[in-house]
């Protein structure tokens, strides 16, 4: 096996040794490797490998990374897990099959607004704020309902609730807090679980992780 096919491996054993540990089943866990600041180069060998879903955070770095990548294999999807300007809305619904980081009022209108404009409907994620800390993105739990009220009556297909805990702290609780959060308010999918932790968050009914360094190695 090669390098990427070895990575590839070790994760999704650890997926599914979480799965299994809570009655679950690998396929329903979707493991989108996160490919942020990592060249073409890097991202050939994991789909070579049979890799199909690639995470990135920055609009303008996947327009200058995919197109050609997307061109040789139509059947990759594209999730967006960065910060996502009301501006760079078109672009994002243009480019990316699910959005994991709606979190606000504007930018709910300004997705709607592209999505009627152009055919695509991604599915889209809303961002909790989980540890509520100032310097992330996200809505506050408090802000949720209304937030979700908001997104439902744009059309926007609203599939889950996604979160990074706070560092350095054990993630469990707040993995913990976002399932009551979804139950709670009947959405299933939950996008939660990175490279440190994503065994902790399948365990607790992540659907969706989102592993770079595990991956692909550091970002230099
Ligand atoms: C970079 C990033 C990841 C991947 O982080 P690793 O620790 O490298 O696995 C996951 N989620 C988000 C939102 C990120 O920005």
């Amino acid at each position: 096996m090669n390098e990427a096919s070895e990575r590839l491996a070790a994760v999704r054993a650890g997926i599914a040794r979480a799965a299994a540990v809570s009655g679950r089943e690998a396929g329903d866990v979707t493991l989108i490797a996160v490919s942020k600041m990592h060249p073409a180069a890097s991202i050939e060998p994991m789909i070579a490998a049979g890799h199909r879903d690639f995470g990135e955070s920055r609009v303008q770095e996947a327009q200058a990374k995919w197109p050609e990548l997307r061109e040789r294999h139509p059947e990759v999807r594209l999730h967006f897990i960065g910060r996502l300007q009301s501006n760079k809305a078109e672009e994002a619904v243009a480019m990316f099959d699910v959005l994991h980081s709606v979190d606000r009022p504007s930018l709910v209108d300004a997705l709607a607004a592209a999505a009627g404009k152009s055919a695509r409907r991604p599915d889209c994620f809303l961002q909790v704020n989980i540890g509520d800390e100032p310097q992330k993105g996200g809505c506050l739990p408090a802000e949720l309902p209304a937030l979700l009220d908001r997104a439902r009556a744009a059309s926007l297909a609203v599939v889950g609730l996604m979160c990074i805990p706070p560092d350095a702290v054990e993630p469990a609780p707040y993995f913990a807090l976002l399932a009551k959060l979804a139950r709670r308010h009947g959405v299933d999918g939950l996008s939660m679980g990175m490279s440190g932790d994503y065994e902790t968050a399948v365990a607790i009914g992540a659907t969706h992780v989102r592993v770079g360094t595990a991956l692909f190695g550091g970002r230099g």
